[in-house]
Protein backbone atom coordinates (compact mmCIF):
# COMPACT_ATOMS: atom_id res chain seq x y z
CA UNK A 1 0.00 0.00 0.00
CA UNK A 2 2.87 2.42 1.17
CA UNK A 3 4.49 1.55 -2.36
CA UNK A 4 1.42 2.42 -4.19
CA UNK A 5 1.02 5.78 -2.77
CA UNK A 6 4.75 6.26 -3.33
CA UNK A 7 4.46 5.86 -6.93
CA UNK A 8 1.46 8.16 -7.12
CA UNK A 9 3.47 10.89 -5.39
CA UNK A 10 6.19 10.48 -7.64
CA UNK A 11 3.85 10.69 -10.64
CA UNK A 12 2.35 13.84 -9.09
CA UNK A 13 6.07 15.36 -8.92
CA UNK A 14 6.73 14.22 -12.37
CA UNK A 15 3.15 15.51 -14.07
CA UNK A 16 4.19 19.07 -12.04
CA UNK A 17 8.48 19.02 -12.78
CA UNK A 18 6.85 18.69 -16.78
CA UNK A 19 4.74 21.80 -16.37
CA UNK A 20 7.49 23.78 -15.40
CA UNK A 21 9.94 22.35 -17.72
CA UNK A 22 7.13 23.20 -19.77
CA UNK A 23 7.13 26.93 -18.87
CA UNK A 24 10.94 27.44 -18.40
CA UNK A 25 11.67 26.23 -22.29
CA UNK A 26 8.59 28.77 -23.13
CA UNK A 27 10.14 31.48 -21.09
CA UNK A 28 13.53 30.64 -22.77
CA UNK A 29 12.14 30.57 -26.51
CA UNK A 30 10.66 34.18 -25.73
CA UNK A 31 13.88 35.49 -24.60
CA UNK A 32 15.78 33.76 -27.96
CA UNK A 33 13.67 35.60 -30.12
CA UNK A 34 13.53 38.72 -28.22
CA UNK A 35 17.82 38.37 -28.10
CA UNK A 36 17.40 37.55 -32.07
CA UNK A 37 15.02 41.01 -32.79
CA UNK A 38 18.04 42.52 -30.62
CA UNK A 39 20.54 41.54 -32.73
CA UNK A 40 19.09 41.91 -35.73
CA UNK A 41 18.34 45.77 -34.84
CA UNK A 42 21.85 46.27 -33.91
CA UNK A 43 23.01 44.81 -37.18
CA UNK A 44 20.32 47.32 -39.01
CA UNK A 45 21.68 50.42 -37.05
CA UNK A 46 25.43 49.33 -37.49
CA UNK A 47 25.01 49.01 -41.37
CA UNK A 48 22.92 52.01 -41.27
CA UNK A 49 25.97 53.92 -39.62
CA UNK A 50 28.73 51.92 -42.00
CA UNK A 51 26.63 52.49 -45.03
CA UNK A 52 25.68 56.33 -44.18
CA UNK A 53 27.02 59.49 -46.48
CA UNK A 54 27.16 61.55 -42.81
CA UNK A 55 30.77 60.79 -41.28
CA UNK A 56 30.59 59.19 -37.98
CA UNK A 57 33.09 58.41 -35.69
CA UNK A 58 33.48 57.71 -32.02
CA UNK A 59 36.49 59.01 -30.62
CA UNK A 60 37.09 57.17 -26.51
CA UNK A 61 39.30 58.89 -23.80
CA UNK A 62 41.53 61.83 -23.21
CA UNK A 63 43.55 60.66 -26.12
CA UNK A 64 40.46 60.26 -28.47
CA UNK A 65 41.21 57.05 -29.62
CA UNK A 66 39.18 55.80 -32.29
CA UNK A 67 37.03 53.71 -31.23
CA UNK A 68 34.82 53.03 -34.00
CA UNK A 69 34.82 54.95 -37.48
CA UNK A 70 32.28 54.28 -40.25
CA UNK A 71 33.31 53.59 -44.27
CA UNK A 72 32.87 57.53 -45.91
CA UNK A 73 35.28 58.96 -42.55
CA UNK A 74 37.57 56.18 -43.24
CA UNK A 75 37.39 57.26 -47.09
CA UNK A 76 38.30 61.17 -46.02
CA UNK A 77 40.67 60.21 -44.03
CA UNK A 78 42.77 58.53 -46.73
CA UNK A 79 44.97 56.66 -44.33
CA UNK A 80 43.59 53.15 -44.82
CA UNK A 81 41.18 50.84 -43.02
CA UNK A 82 43.44 49.37 -39.89
CA UNK A 83 42.93 53.10 -37.76
CA UNK A 84 40.49 51.61 -35.22
CA UNK A 85 42.17 51.78 -31.98
CA UNK A 86 44.55 54.32 -33.13
CA UNK A 87 44.93 58.05 -31.26
CA UNK A 88 42.95 60.25 -33.85
CA UNK A 89 45.99 62.86 -34.21
CA UNK A 90 47.99 60.10 -34.47
CA UNK A 91 46.47 58.68 -37.11
CA UNK A 92 45.71 62.68 -38.63
CA UNK A 93 48.57 64.74 -36.92
CA UNK A 94 47.89 67.58 -39.45
CA UNK A 95 44.71 69.01 -38.15
CA UNK A 96 45.82 68.40 -34.76
CA UNK A 97 47.00 72.85 -34.77
CA UNK A 98 43.80 73.40 -36.96
CA UNK A 99 41.59 73.78 -33.72
CA UNK A 100 40.02 70.46 -33.77
CA UNK A 101 42.09 69.59 -30.75
CA UNK A 102 40.88 72.02 -29.09
CA UNK A 103 37.27 71.53 -29.73
CA UNK A 104 37.80 68.10 -28.91
CA UNK A 105 39.10 68.47 -25.65
CA UNK A 106 36.01 71.23 -24.88
CA UNK A 107 33.74 68.71 -24.98
CA UNK A 108 35.25 66.54 -23.70
CA UNK A 109 36.07 67.80 -20.45
CA UNK A 110 33.48 70.23 -20.22
CA UNK A 111 30.92 67.64 -21.38
CA UNK A 112 28.98 70.59 -23.55
CA UNK A 113 27.86 69.55 -27.81
CA UNK A 114 29.89 72.15 -30.10
CA UNK A 115 28.72 72.45 -33.62
CA UNK A 116 30.39 74.09 -36.49
CA UNK A 117 29.29 75.21 -40.67
CA UNK A 118 31.64 75.13 -43.25
CA UNK A 119 34.79 74.67 -40.92
CA UNK A 120 38.04 75.08 -43.26
CA UNK A 121 40.31 71.46 -42.60
CA UNK A 122 43.41 70.76 -44.80
CA UNK A 123 44.75 67.14 -44.54
CA UNK A 124 47.41 65.00 -45.90
CA UNK A 125 46.05 62.62 -48.49
CA UNK A 126 48.83 60.43 -50.13
CA UNK A 127 51.16 63.02 -49.49
CA UNK A 128 49.59 66.09 -50.46
CA UNK A 129 46.93 68.37 -48.34
CA UNK A 130 43.46 68.60 -49.35
CA UNK A 131 41.48 71.92 -48.23
CA UNK A 132 37.72 70.56 -47.51
CA UNK A 133 34.74 72.35 -45.61
CA UNK A 134 32.87 70.25 -43.14
CA UNK A 135 29.72 70.63 -40.91
CA UNK A 136 30.98 69.42 -37.69
CA UNK A 137 28.63 68.05 -34.65
CA UNK A 138 30.66 66.75 -31.83
CA UNK A 139 28.64 65.16 -28.95
CA UNK A 140 30.07 64.03 -26.00
CA UNK A 141 29.30 60.55 -24.90
CA UNK A 142 28.32 59.06 -21.16
CA UNK A 143 28.66 55.92 -19.40
CA UNK A 144 26.45 54.24 -17.48
CA UNK A 145 27.23 56.70 -14.35
CA UNK A 146 26.98 59.75 -16.11
CA UNK A 147 30.59 60.30 -17.12
CA UNK A 148 31.81 61.33 -20.19
CA UNK A 149 33.90 58.60 -22.14
CA UNK A 150 34.36 60.06 -25.16
CA UNK A 151 33.26 62.13 -27.92
CA UNK A 152 30.80 61.18 -30.70
CA UNK A 153 31.49 63.12 -33.97
CA UNK A 154 28.80 63.30 -36.90
CA UNK A 155 30.06 65.36 -40.09
CA UNK A 156 29.19 66.20 -42.87
CA UNK A 157 31.91 66.77 -46.21
CA UNK A 158 30.33 70.22 -47.79
CA UNK A 159 33.19 71.19 -49.97
CA UNK A 160 31.60 71.19 -53.12
CA UNK A 161 28.49 73.13 -51.73
CA UNK A 162 31.17 75.79 -49.69
CA UNK A 163 33.10 76.02 -52.88
CA UNK A 164 29.93 76.93 -55.25
CA UNK A 165 28.57 79.33 -52.53
CA UNK A 166 32.14 81.07 -52.63
CA UNK A 167 31.49 81.36 -55.82
CA UNK A 168 28.37 82.77 -56.51
CA UNK A 169 29.63 85.40 -53.48
CA UNK A 170 32.37 86.36 -55.55
CA UNK A 171 30.58 87.04 -58.86
CA UNK A 172 28.26 89.00 -56.65
CA UNK A 173 31.26 91.19 -55.37
CA UNK A 174 32.29 91.87 -58.91
CA UNK A 175 28.79 92.74 -60.05
CA UNK A 176 28.43 94.72 -57.03
CA UNK A 177 31.94 96.79 -58.24
CA UNK A 178 31.48 96.68 -61.75
CA UNK A 179 27.79 98.21 -61.34
CA UNK A 180 29.65 101.03 -58.63
CA UNK A 181 32.52 101.61 -61.48
CA UNK A 182 29.92 102.28 -64.21
CA UNK A 183 28.36 105.96 -64.73
CA UNK A 184 25.18 105.15 -65.14
CA UNK A 185 22.70 105.27 -62.49
CA UNK A 186 21.67 101.69 -61.79
CA UNK A 187 19.22 100.44 -59.26
CA UNK A 188 17.59 97.29 -58.22
CA UNK A 189 13.61 96.87 -57.28
CA UNK A 190 11.78 93.85 -55.82
CA UNK A 191 9.02 92.83 -57.66
CA UNK A 192 6.56 95.23 -56.29
CA UNK A 193 8.99 98.55 -57.67
CA UNK A 194 10.28 98.92 -54.17
CA UNK A 195 14.44 100.09 -54.25
CA UNK A 196 16.56 97.63 -52.61
CA UNK A 197 19.72 98.62 -54.53
CA UNK A 198 21.38 102.12 -56.04
CA UNK A 199 24.91 102.02 -57.01
CA UNK A 200 27.83 104.30 -55.85
CA UNK A 201 26.51 106.58 -59.21
CA UNK A 202 23.16 107.48 -57.23
CA UNK A 203 24.89 107.84 -54.37
CA UNK A 204 27.93 110.38 -55.58
CA UNK A 205 24.68 112.20 -57.52
CA UNK A 206 22.09 112.89 -55.16
CA UNK A 207 24.76 113.32 -51.80
CA UNK A 208 22.70 110.47 -50.06
CA UNK A 209 24.32 107.50 -48.94
CA UNK A 210 22.70 104.27 -49.36
CA UNK A 211 20.35 104.47 -46.87
CA UNK A 212 19.38 107.38 -47.20
CA UNK A 213 18.78 106.52 -50.92
CA UNK A 214 16.53 103.44 -49.78
CA UNK A 215 14.84 105.42 -47.30
CA UNK A 216 13.91 108.85 -49.02
CA UNK A 217 11.05 107.94 -51.61
CA UNK A 218 12.52 107.60 -55.14
CA UNK A 219 9.59 110.30 -56.04
CA UNK A 220 10.95 113.13 -54.60
CA UNK A 221 14.04 113.10 -56.48
CA UNK A 222 11.94 113.62 -59.56
CA UNK A 223 10.90 117.14 -60.97
CA UNK A 224 7.30 117.75 -59.79
CA UNK A 225 6.63 118.28 -63.33
CA UNK A 226 7.27 114.51 -64.25
CA UNK A 227 6.56 112.43 -61.07
CA UNK A 228 2.82 112.12 -61.81
CA UNK A 229 4.01 110.84 -65.33
CA UNK A 230 6.50 108.86 -63.70
CA UNK A 231 4.13 107.33 -61.18
CA UNK A 232 1.74 106.24 -63.88
CA UNK A 233 3.78 104.32 -65.92
CA UNK A 234 5.87 103.18 -63.33
CA UNK A 235 1.80 101.59 -62.11
CA UNK A 236 1.59 100.20 -65.41
CA UNK A 237 4.89 98.47 -65.94
CA UNK A 238 4.47 96.99 -62.86
CA UNK A 239 0.81 95.38 -63.86
CA UNK A 240 1.86 94.95 -67.02
CA UNK A 241 5.67 93.86 -66.47
CA UNK A 242 6.39 96.29 -69.69
CA UNK A 243 9.46 97.95 -69.98
CA UNK A 244 9.47 101.31 -68.46
CA UNK A 245 11.09 103.93 -70.65
CA UNK A 246 10.94 107.65 -70.28
CA UNK A 247 12.82 110.68 -70.05
CA UNK A 248 12.95 112.84 -66.41
CA UNK A 249 14.85 115.45 -64.62
CA UNK A 250 16.29 114.24 -61.41
CA UNK A 251 17.56 116.36 -58.40
CA UNK A 252 21.06 116.05 -57.61
CA UNK A 253 23.68 117.31 -54.91
CA UNK A 254 22.99 120.70 -55.32
CA UNK A 255 19.70 120.87 -55.91
CA UNK A 256 19.41 121.15 -59.64
CA UNK A 257 17.39 118.82 -61.50
CA UNK A 258 19.32 117.41 -65.01
CA UNK A 259 17.37 115.56 -67.89
CA UNK A 260 17.98 111.54 -67.33
CA UNK A 261 17.01 108.54 -69.64
CA UNK A 262 15.27 106.42 -67.22
CA UNK A 263 14.62 102.79 -68.00
CA UNK A 264 13.70 99.75 -65.82
CA UNK A 265 13.08 96.14 -67.24
CA UNK A 266 11.19 93.11 -65.35
CA UNK A 267 13.74 90.02 -64.45
CA UNK A 268 11.52 87.21 -64.43
CA UNK A 269 11.87 83.63 -62.73
CA UNK A 270 9.45 81.39 -64.71
CA UNK A 271 7.44 84.17 -66.15
CA UNK A 272 7.10 85.89 -62.61
CA UNK A 273 8.88 89.14 -61.93
CA UNK A 274 11.21 88.85 -59.12
CA UNK A 275 12.50 92.02 -59.15
CA UNK A 276 13.54 95.91 -61.60
CA UNK A 277 16.74 96.59 -63.25
CA UNK A 278 16.74 100.38 -63.91
CA UNK A 279 18.92 102.60 -65.37
CA UNK A 280 19.25 106.26 -65.50
CA UNK A 281 21.50 107.90 -67.86
CA UNK A 282 22.25 111.58 -67.66
CA UNK A 283 21.36 113.09 -70.84
CA UNK A 284 21.30 117.10 -69.50
CA UNK A 285 23.89 117.60 -72.72
CA UNK A 286 22.16 115.94 -75.29
CA UNK A 287 18.52 118.06 -74.17
CA UNK A 288 20.71 121.00 -74.68
CA UNK A 289 21.67 120.35 -77.53
CA UNK A 290 18.23 119.44 -78.76
CA UNK A 291 17.45 122.72 -77.79
CA UNK A 292 20.12 124.72 -79.92
CA UNK A 293 19.40 122.80 -82.79
CA UNK A 294 15.54 123.98 -81.86
CA UNK A 295 16.39 127.43 -81.16
CA UNK A 296 18.24 127.37 -84.66
CA UNK A 297 15.52 125.69 -86.87
CA UNK A 298 12.97 127.99 -85.19
CA UNK A 299 15.03 130.92 -86.18
CA UNK A 300 15.59 129.85 -89.80
CA UNK A 301 12.26 128.79 -90.20
CA UNK A 302 10.94 132.53 -89.41
CA UNK A 303 13.68 133.91 -91.68
CA UNK A 304 12.71 131.43 -94.23
CA UNK A 305 9.18 131.53 -94.36
CA UNK A 306 8.48 135.19 -95.91
CA UNK A 307 10.84 134.31 -99.08
CA UNK A 308 9.90 130.78 -99.68
CA UNK A 309 6.78 132.20 -99.95
CA UNK A 310 6.87 134.84 -101.99
CA UNK A 311 9.26 132.51 -104.42
CA UNK A 312 5.72 130.16 -104.21
CA UNK A 313 3.93 133.21 -105.67
CA UNK A 314 6.37 134.27 -108.45
CA UNK A 315 6.22 130.65 -109.32
CA UNK A 316 2.73 130.33 -109.88
CA UNK A 317 2.13 133.64 -111.36
CA UNK A 318 4.83 132.61 -113.73
CA UNK A 319 2.82 129.58 -114.24
CA UNK A 320 -0.67 131.24 -114.72
CA UNK A 321 1.32 133.19 -117.66
CA UNK A 322 2.31 130.32 -119.76
CA UNK A 323 -0.44 128.30 -118.86
CA UNK A 324 -2.25 128.52 -122.42
CA UNK A 325 1.41 127.79 -124.42
CA UNK A 326 1.61 124.52 -125.01
CA UNK A 327 5.21 124.82 -126.77
CA UNK A 328 6.74 126.74 -123.51
CA UNK A 329 9.68 123.90 -122.30
CA UNK A 330 10.11 125.37 -119.34
CA UNK A 331 6.64 124.07 -117.95
CA UNK A 332 7.47 121.13 -116.07
CA UNK A 333 10.36 122.40 -114.53
CA UNK A 334 8.33 125.47 -112.90
CA UNK A 335 6.03 122.32 -111.70
CA UNK A 336 9.02 120.95 -110.52
CA UNK A 337 10.11 124.10 -108.57
CA UNK A 338 6.28 124.14 -107.01
CA UNK A 339 6.75 121.03 -105.69
CA UNK A 340 9.72 121.07 -104.19
CA UNK A 341 9.14 124.59 -102.87
CA UNK A 342 5.98 123.35 -101.16
CA UNK A 343 8.31 120.45 -99.44
CA UNK A 344 9.87 123.62 -98.23
CA UNK A 345 6.84 125.46 -97.06
CA UNK A 346 5.79 122.20 -95.13
CA UNK A 347 9.19 121.83 -93.76
CA UNK A 348 9.03 125.28 -92.32
CA UNK A 349 5.45 125.01 -91.29
CA UNK A 350 6.31 122.05 -89.42
CA UNK A 351 9.29 123.89 -87.41
CA UNK A 352 7.36 126.36 -86.85
CA UNK A 353 4.33 124.50 -85.27
CA UNK A 354 7.31 122.47 -83.04
CA UNK A 355 7.85 125.38 -81.03
CA UNK A 356 3.60 126.11 -81.17
CA UNK A 357 3.82 122.86 -79.52
CA UNK A 358 6.49 123.84 -77.02
CA UNK A 359 4.33 126.95 -76.19
CA UNK A 360 1.39 125.62 -75.91
CA UNK A 361 -0.03 127.32 -78.55
CA UNK A 362 -0.52 124.62 -81.06
CA UNK A 363 -4.65 125.60 -81.88
CA UNK A 364 -7.65 123.73 -83.22
CA UNK A 365 -10.13 125.41 -86.10
CA UNK A 366 -13.29 122.58 -86.07
CA UNK A 367 -14.94 122.34 -88.55
CA UNK A 368 -17.35 120.09 -89.99
CA UNK A 369 -15.72 118.03 -93.65
CA UNK A 370 -16.21 115.47 -95.49
CA UNK A 371 -12.99 113.14 -94.65
CA UNK A 372 -13.61 111.72 -98.04
CA UNK A 373 -13.53 114.33 -100.01
CA UNK A 374 -10.35 115.91 -98.16
CA UNK A 375 -8.60 112.71 -98.95
CA UNK A 376 -9.37 112.80 -102.56
CA UNK A 377 -7.86 116.06 -102.87
CA UNK A 378 -4.57 115.45 -100.79
CA UNK A 379 -4.17 112.37 -103.08
CA UNK A 380 -4.57 113.36 -105.98
CA UNK A 381 -2.04 116.76 -105.27
CA UNK A 382 0.58 114.11 -104.11
CA UNK A 383 0.19 112.17 -107.55
CA UNK A 384 0.09 115.16 -109.62
CA UNK A 385 3.83 116.43 -108.06
CA UNK A 386 4.56 112.32 -107.95
CA UNK A 387 3.75 110.74 -110.93
CA UNK A 388 5.49 107.08 -110.91
CA UNK A 389 3.20 106.25 -107.43
CA UNK A 390 -0.46 104.37 -107.47
CA UNK A 391 -2.02 105.25 -104.26
CA UNK A 392 -5.20 103.30 -103.75
CA UNK A 393 -8.16 104.70 -101.68
CA UNK A 394 -11.16 102.63 -99.87
CA UNK A 395 -13.96 104.30 -98.43
CA UNK A 396 -15.09 102.00 -96.22
CA UNK A 397 -17.09 104.50 -94.02
CA UNK A 398 -18.39 107.76 -95.99
CA UNK A 399 -19.68 111.06 -94.28
CA UNK A 400 -18.49 114.07 -92.41
CA UNK A 401 -15.99 114.84 -88.92
CA UNK A 402 -15.57 117.68 -87.42
CA UNK A 403 -12.12 118.29 -86.49
CA UNK A 404 -9.46 120.59 -88.23
CA UNK A 405 -9.60 120.01 -91.73
CA UNK A 406 -5.56 121.40 -92.18
CA UNK A 407 -4.23 119.91 -89.42
CA UNK A 408 -5.93 116.60 -90.50
CA UNK A 409 -4.27 116.93 -94.01
CA UNK A 410 -0.97 117.56 -92.56
CA UNK A 411 -1.15 114.40 -90.82
CA UNK A 412 -2.31 112.43 -94.30
CA UNK A 413 0.50 114.18 -96.02
CA UNK A 414 2.79 113.16 -93.30
CA UNK A 415 1.78 109.46 -93.86
CA UNK A 416 1.60 109.64 -97.38
CA UNK A 417 4.86 111.31 -98.14
CA UNK A 418 6.75 109.08 -95.55
CA UNK A 419 5.53 105.89 -97.13
CA UNK A 420 6.53 107.21 -100.36
CA UNK A 421 10.04 107.96 -99.14
CA UNK A 422 10.16 104.99 -97.09
CA UNK A 423 9.10 102.48 -100.32
CA UNK A 424 12.45 102.67 -102.71
CA UNK A 425 11.14 100.26 -105.00
CA UNK A 426 7.74 99.64 -103.97
CA UNK A 427 5.62 103.04 -105.50
CA UNK A 428 1.78 101.39 -104.00
CA UNK A 429 0.43 102.75 -101.08
CA UNK A 430 -3.10 101.39 -100.08
CA UNK A 431 -5.39 104.25 -97.84
CA UNK A 432 -8.54 103.27 -96.19
CA UNK A 433 -11.04 105.26 -94.44
CA UNK A 434 -13.11 103.27 -92.20
CA UNK A 435 -15.05 103.54 -89.25
CA UNK A 436 -14.23 101.88 -85.66
CA UNK A 437 -16.71 100.80 -83.14
CA UNK A 438 -16.98 103.43 -80.14
CA UNK A 439 -17.62 105.61 -82.40
CA UNK A 440 -14.33 106.22 -84.05
CA UNK A 441 -13.57 106.94 -87.85
CA UNK A 442 -10.00 105.78 -89.04
CA UNK A 443 -7.51 106.56 -91.60
CA UNK A 444 -4.95 103.76 -92.64
CA UNK A 445 -1.95 103.83 -94.68
CA UNK A 446 0.19 100.89 -96.14
CA UNK A 447 3.19 100.87 -98.24
CA UNK A 448 5.36 98.04 -98.81
CA UNK A 449 8.80 99.51 -98.45
CA UNK A 450 11.71 99.13 -95.56
CA UNK A 451 9.58 98.80 -92.60
CA UNK A 452 10.28 99.55 -88.65
CA UNK A 453 11.74 97.40 -86.45
CA UNK A 454 9.89 96.61 -82.97
CA UNK A 455 11.95 98.45 -81.12
CA UNK A 456 11.22 101.68 -82.96
CA UNK A 457 7.95 101.28 -83.19
CA UNK A 458 7.03 103.51 -80.07
CA UNK A 459 9.73 105.61 -80.53
CA UNK A 460 9.20 107.50 -84.10
CA UNK A 461 6.62 109.20 -82.46
CA UNK A 462 8.93 111.37 -80.69
CA UNK A 463 10.43 114.48 -81.54
CA UNK A 464 14.00 114.09 -83.59
CA UNK A 465 13.17 110.41 -83.24
CA UNK A 466 14.75 108.97 -86.48
CA UNK A 467 15.18 105.01 -87.04
CA UNK A 468 19.33 105.01 -86.68
CA UNK A 469 20.88 102.85 -89.91
CA UNK A 470 22.29 103.90 -93.20
CA UNK A 471 19.09 104.80 -94.03
CA UNK A 472 19.19 107.95 -92.14
CA UNK A 473 21.37 109.25 -94.31
CA UNK A 474 19.33 107.65 -97.29
CA UNK A 475 16.06 109.06 -96.43
CA UNK A 476 16.09 112.98 -95.79
CA UNK A 477 13.98 114.49 -92.72
CA UNK A 478 14.28 115.81 -89.41
CA UNK A 479 12.08 113.27 -87.46
CA UNK A 480 9.24 115.85 -86.50
CA UNK A 481 6.47 114.88 -89.13
CA UNK A 482 5.37 111.76 -86.75
CA UNK A 483 6.01 113.61 -83.48
CA UNK A 484 3.22 116.54 -84.71
CA UNK A 485 0.94 114.02 -86.01
CA UNK A 486 0.95 111.94 -82.87
CA UNK A 487 0.26 115.56 -81.18
CA UNK A 488 -2.53 116.58 -83.27
CA UNK A 489 -4.45 113.98 -83.26
CA UNK A 490 -3.99 113.92 -79.44
CA UNK A 491 -5.36 117.13 -79.61
CA UNK A 492 -8.23 115.61 -81.33
CA UNK A 493 -8.63 112.71 -78.66
CA UNK A 494 -8.04 110.43 -81.16
CA UNK A 495 -5.39 107.63 -81.01
CA UNK A 496 -2.30 107.27 -83.63
CA UNK A 497 -0.44 103.72 -84.36
CA UNK A 498 1.88 101.90 -86.27
CA UNK A 499 1.92 97.96 -87.77
CA UNK A 500 5.22 97.35 -89.20
CA UNK A 501 7.61 94.61 -90.57
CA UNK A 502 11.03 95.47 -91.63
CA UNK A 503 11.30 94.48 -95.02
CA UNK A 504 7.48 93.72 -95.66
CA UNK A 505 5.96 97.71 -95.13
CA UNK A 506 4.19 99.51 -92.74
CA UNK A 507 0.79 100.89 -91.85
CA UNK A 508 0.30 103.69 -90.29
CA UNK A 509 -3.23 105.04 -88.74
CA UNK A 510 -5.11 107.81 -86.69
CA UNK A 511 -8.26 107.29 -85.22
CA UNK A 512 -9.99 110.38 -84.59
CA UNK A 513 -13.99 110.70 -82.81
CA UNK A 514 -16.94 110.90 -85.12
CA UNK A 515 -18.68 113.13 -83.19
CA UNK A 516 -20.05 116.06 -83.86
CA UNK A 517 -19.74 118.32 -80.10
P1 LIG B 1 11.27 112.02 -91.00
O1 LIG B 1 10.60 111.17 -92.03
O2 LIG B 1 11.37 113.44 -91.40
O3 LIG B 1 12.54 111.46 -90.51
P2 LIG B 1 9.01 111.37 -89.26
O4 LIG B 1 8.72 111.88 -87.90
O5 LIG B 1 7.95 111.55 -90.29
O6 LIG B 1 10.36 112.09 -89.71
O7 LIG B 1 9.38 109.86 -89.13
C1 LIG B 1 10.23 109.42 -88.08
C2 LIG B 1 10.97 108.17 -88.49
O8 LIG B 1 10.04 107.09 -88.63
C3 LIG B 1 11.62 108.25 -89.85
O9 LIG B 1 12.92 108.81 -89.76
C4 LIG B 1 11.66 106.82 -90.30
O10 LIG B 1 12.79 106.19 -89.78
C5 LIG B 1 10.43 106.21 -89.66
N1 LIG B 1 9.29 106.10 -90.59
C6 LIG B 1 8.24 106.93 -90.70
N2 LIG B 1 7.37 106.49 -91.65
C7 LIG B 1 7.89 105.36 -92.15
C8 LIG B 1 7.47 104.40 -93.15
N3 LIG B 1 6.31 104.54 -93.81
N4 LIG B 1 8.27 103.33 -93.38
C9 LIG B 1 9.42 103.16 -92.69
N5 LIG B 1 9.88 104.02 -91.75
C10 LIG B 1 9.13 105.10 -91.47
Amino acid sequence: MDKELQIKELEKELAESRQEKLAVEEQLSFITAANNKLKEEIYQLKSLIYSSTALITFLKGPEHRIEFANDSIIKVWGKGSDVVGKPLFEVLPEIREQGIQGYLHQVYYQGEPYHARSLPVEHNVNGEMVKSFFDFSYMPQYNSQGKVIGVGVIAQDVTSQTKLHQKVKKSEKEFRELVDFMPHKISIADADGNPVFFNQSWVDYTGLNMEECLEAPWIKLIHPEHSKKFEDEMKESLKSGKDLDLELKIRNRSGDYKWHLHRAIAMKDDGIITSWISSSTEIQKLKEEEQRKQDFLKLVSHELKTPVTSIKGYVQLLQSIIQNDENNITKPYLYRIEGQVERLIRLISEMLDLSRIEKNELELNKENFSLNEHLENIIEDISYIHKDVQIELDHEYEGEVKADKDRIGQVIINFITNALKYSPDNKKVQIKIFKEERNMVGVSVRDFGIGIEQKDLTRIFQRFYRVSSENEKTYAGFGIGLYLSNEIIERHNGKIFVNSEPGEGSEFTFLIPLNHT
